[in-house]
């Protein structure tokens, strides 16, 4: 497929998506995975209210059918049919007839983007609320208007998703993504659409890691999947948090909380080699589902990729954020920086050179000049020589790919040359 074909593919599954209006718990949550599942074969898990998950607790499940303001006529001058940004995320259920001036402390607009809606939520504080347009609140009259919110909160689960590429060895690498917001584009639903195409891009592999991928309500979906998995953590040895996957800014990459993990090298090494423009900055305890993983006790190497980061853009969590916002091109880019990381990841190993004092002669093993009349036979060599001198066991193949200014697909591609020769021996 090409990387047109994917972009395409992927901003498809954004406009899908986009209608559905998903929270932390409920059936937008179930259809939003459901829709994930078409692609890739999930494993729901249905967590129940009231389970104790770390230092936090299962909430309620929340649903809704149906929400609207409407005016003495009739009306909806508010109408969650309209777009589900309109009511306050986890809004308890109301039916009641109020004026303007009692209806306005549930209100909330935006004054500086008055042609936007914002998007609001209240998970842990039992209340209700609508979000308007802040020029839609300057034409309301005094009222009285009929305020309802058809939810319903109560016992139930929260739901969270997780697709497992198998691998040759069980060490795992963590691909996780939010899926927790309503109808916003850029921030849940790129990161879904990258997850999902990476996802299947892999499975298409026989890869050397076991790829996790988690589709998790953002916080509470990544607290109680590690409360679930305590002794599972150990084995993800590299990981990347996926979120704001389709804007049209640079790429940024967060690095985890260790800072200098093989996780964060490789995404360094695949943004600087790529030739983009892109941003690289130390963890912070802040953004998304990195804050949880890379939490001292469990201090996982997971890094954080995004195009504009969390809160970085006017559209962001508005009405603005919608599918225009995100576009094909750079969900395949994200996508396709992605799947270079996974390459690099696949193939960097350390050897050890099993000929150690002065060089082993290539030539006698026809090593030298195989591939005579290449233009990259040059590299290859040199590839070779950079390869011998620095497997001392102390060196990966990033290491010298980083040193030696080679391509590290063509320092991987001598290591395993080499290696057929009998020259070196992976080690670790
Ligand atoms: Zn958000």
């Amino acid at each position: 497929m090409t990387v047109e074909a994917d972009g395409r593919e992927m901003h498809a599954l954004v406009k899908r998506l986009y209608p559905i209006c998903r929270s932390i718990t409920g059936d937008g949550v179930r259809r939003t995975l459901d829709i994930v599942g078409e692609s890739v074969p999930l494993e729901i898990s249905e967590v129940p209210t009231g389970t104790e998950v770390l230092d936090w607790t299962v909430p309620r499940e929340w649903n809704i059918r149906d929400a609207y303001i409407k005016d003495a006529s009739g009306a909806r001058v508010v109408d969650f049919a309209e777009s589900n940004l309109h009511v306050v995320g986890y809004s308890v259920p109301v039916s009641a007839t109020m004026t303007l001036d009692e209806l306005r402390e549930h209100l909330h607009t935006l004054p500086g983007q008055p042609g936007l809606i914002p998007y609001r939520t209240s998970y842990y504080a039992e209340t209700w609320g609508f979000c308007l347009r802040e020029n839609t609140l300057a034409t309301l009259g005094d009222g009285p208007y009929e305020v309802l919110i058809d939810s319903t909160l109560a016992d139930g689960h929260l739901t969270y998703g997780e697709y497992v590429v198998p691998g040759r060895v069980a060490d795992e690498v963590l691909v996780s993504c939010h899926v927790c917001h309503p109808s916003l584009a850029n921030d849940n639903l790129a990161g879904i659409a990258v997850a999902t195409r990476l996802a299947r891009r892999l499975a298409e592999t026989a890869p050397w890691y076991t790829y996790r991928f988690l589709f998790t309500p953002g916080t509470i979906g990544a607290i109680t999947w590690l409360a679930r998995n305590r002794e599972r953590v150990e084995q993800v040895k590299h990981g990347l948090v996926l979120a704001c996957a389709g804007d049209s800014g640079v790429l940024t990459y967060k690095r985890s909380r260790q800072g200098n993990a093989e996780i964060d090298r490789v995404v360094r090494y695949v943004l600087r080699t790529s030739g983009r423009d892109h941003e690289i900055v130390d963890f912070s305890p802040y953004g998304y589902d990195e804050r949880q993983f890379c939490s001292p006790g469990f201090n996982l190497p997971v890094g954080s990729l995004t195009r504009t980061p969390y809160a970085g853009y006017p559209e962001y969590h508005t009405s603005a954020d919608d599918p225009d916002f995100v576009s094909p091109e750079a969900m395949a880019d994200t996508l396709e920086t992605c799947w270079e990381v996974t390459r690099v990841l696949e193939r960097n190993r350390h050897y050890l050179n099993l000929s150690p004092y002065g060089e082993p002669q290539l030539g006698r093993r026809g090593l030298y000049g195989s591939l005579g009349g290449r233009s990259d036979t040059r590299q290859t060599q040199m590839a070779m020589l950079w390869v011998l001198n620095l497997s001392d066991g102390e060196h990966s193949l990033l290491d010298i790919a980083e040193r030696s200014h080679l391509p590290f697909a063509a320092v991987a591609d001598a290591a395993q040359a080499l290696r057929g020769a009998g020259l070196v021996k992976e080690w670790r």
